[in-house]
């Protein structure tokens, strides 16, 4: 056995080391009734997402066309607005506390930011629409 074979060996038995743990982790945090606060909470369907969408418009009173929303981890806040059109709602561990009521009010949170940029050019969190419409 050369150095590379050997050294693929130890990759390959590191990776079914490893799935074995993700499995048991899965398996583990998979019972029991629901780890999180809402299991469900990253099941949104397009349908759904811009049904909040159109509500939020509703409210605030001004319309454009609908952002690129992403259900993704990352380091930051429970929601993100990315000018000119990219909404992000963070699903990394850190937030497993917000329900999907929390993630309704992400979104339209995030959408407002996108309405007020896209309409005026301006989407500090100054407006009072930030409270009326969330
Ligand atoms: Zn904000």
């Amino acid at each position: 056995m050369n150095w590379f074979q050997k050294h693929n060996d130890d990759a390959a038995a590191a990776a079914v080391v490893g799935c074995i743990i993700l499995f048991l982790v899965v398996l583990l945090t998979g019972c029991g009734g629901g780890g999180s606060a809402d299991p469900t909470r990253t099941t949104w369907t397009e349908q759904e997402v811009a049904q909040v969408y159109l509500e939020t418009q509703a409210c605030v009173g001004l319309t454009a066309p609908a952002p690129v929303v992403s259900f993704e981890p990352f380091d930051g806040p429970f929601g993100l607005f990315s000018a000119p059109d990219r909404v992000f709602i963070n699903t990394s561990p850190v937030w497993d506390i917000m329900t999907r009521t929390d993630e309704d009010q992400a979104l339209r949170h995030e959408f407002i930011h996108h309405l007020l940029f896209s309409v005026i050019g301006v989407h500090d969190h100054s407006s009072p629409l930030f409270q009326i419409c969330t």
